[in-house]
């Protein structure tokens, strides 16, 4: 019973839960709060994990770059465009979250909330302030993250700059992120279980508002990513790489399938390699080194989304949110994107980082918690297509790529 229940992939099993879910809801009617229980449950596992996967996968990945002086011309000019990329990418769900209001109209005065969202009244001189880790412990203790992520990276540079004495220290970290890795797949087996009574909870208390509301989310989650990859990618490969679009996506084919299938960056890996490397001509060492790097720290489409669910979040429990909010979601969403393992689910957990620190309630995840599959896997397709773009442009611009070995599209 159980190996067939496991034999069925999660992905599907997850619809299934969402269907049932939905219609479960819909029978039941307010009812359905009795299980809402076993969805908070789901989201606690989430959280548990945030503080955990955010320190250990950015030491290991700081780490992983090796001699920071060595990280030479293809380390800047990767790094550089992940993040101009990844702004790009938060932005424009910023504005899509802006004008097309996908959360208005839903009414949550059926919502009870655990508590009651803090208005966002620091200042910038509180913020800067906020962001060093006075106390480290204290600071992993309240799942304060951004001062987290600082932390983390000094670690990083530390460990990089005590060279072969810092080497012990790097390989527990690394053996540390594929344990957590391992954390996460397990708590992400309890998603269908979550998702079944999450969505039995909103369709039952909310109605059909809720689901319109949460269409208009998943709608507004495909179109970014699209022009992400048809905006941003395509211009970068035609106007920066100076290489044809269609041969490009041609040979990324394979890893974007795997992608969506998956939704996970970090599973696609060998894809992505292979397709940079056979397809798109890249030589091996910066195709190794950009891709891995980019798998874990490189997430468009995940930053896109944390800016969107930000604001549906704000809008569905009316959180106002000022300029300096959206400048603070724009930041804490890149580092999320950074902080994020390329594996499914993960864009979700750092959920919890963007909106602690705007007043948005916690209470959102639960609200999407039902339907991020459907979106996870966009997500990762955009995340890689993202990586094989920044791997393709920077050896195109560092001479580091073959264009005779490059698949054309007429080869098909
Ligand atoms: N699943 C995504 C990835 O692997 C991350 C996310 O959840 O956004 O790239």
């Amino acid at each position: 019973m159980t190996g067939r229940w496991f034999a069925i992939p999660l992905w599907q099993r997850v619809i299934a839960a969402l269907v049932l879910g939905v219609l479960a809801g819909f029978l039941w009617g307010p009812g359905a709060e009795s299980i809402k229980i076993v969805g908070d449950l789901f989201i606690a596992f989430i959280k548990m994990l945030v503080v955990p996967l955010i320190f250990i996968s950015i030491v290991s990945g700081v780490a992983s770059i090796g001699d920071l002086r060595k990280l030479g011309a293809v380390g800047w000019r990767a790094l550089l465009l992940f993040v101009a990329t990844s702004q790009v990418a938060v932005w424009l769900g910023l504005a899509l979250g802006t004008f097309f209001l996908p959360g208005v109209g839903v009414d949550t005065s059926g919502i009870a909330l655990g508590e009651p969202p803090q208005p966002n009244e620091t200042t910038w001189r509180e913020m800067l302030l906020g962001m060093v880790p006075q106390s480290p412990v204290q600071v992993m203790a309240d799942a304060n993250v951004l001062p987290l992520i600082v932390f983390a990276l000094l670690v990083g540079i530390g460990i990089v700059m005590a060279k072969e004495e810092g080497g012990p220290v790097a390989r527990i970290f690394d053996s540390g992120a594929v344990v957590m890795q391992k954390v996460t797949i397990v708590v992400m087996e309890l998603t269908p279980f979550g998702v079944f009574a999450l969505m039995a909870w909103v369709t039952g208390t909310l109605g059909r508002d809720a689901l319109v509301a949460l269409a208009k989310l998943v709608a507004l989650n495909y179109a970014g990513c699209l022009l992400i990859i048809l905006l941003v990618y395509a211009s970068l490969i035609r106007f920066v790489a100076k290489l044809p679009i269609h041969d490009f996506f041609r040979g990324m084919i394979d890893a974007i399938a795997v992608a969506y299938s998956t939704a996970s960056s970090n599973a696609t890996l060998p894809v992505t390699l292979r397709c940079t490397q056979r397809n798109l001509g890249v030589s091996a060492p910066t195709s190794s080194f950009v891709v891995s790097l980019g798998a874990t720290i490189n997430m468009d489409g995940t930053a896109m989304y944390l800016g969107l669910a930000t604001l549906f979040g704000a809008q569905i429990f009316g959180v106002p949110l000022d300029f300096g909010d959206y400048v603070m979601i724009s930041v804490l969403a890149t580092l999320g994107s950074v902080g994020a393992a390329g594996i499914p689910g993960a864009g979700m957990i750092m959920m919890a980082l963007v909106f602690g620190a705007v007043g948005v309630p916690l209470e959102t995840i639960a609200f999407v918690a039902g339907i991020d599959r459907i979106m996870d896997m966009m997500r990762t397709a955009t995340n890689v297509t993202g990586d094989g773009t920044v791997t393709t442009t920077v050896a195109a611009l560092t001479g580091e790529i073959d264009r005779g070995e490059m698949i054309s599209a007429d080869d098909v």
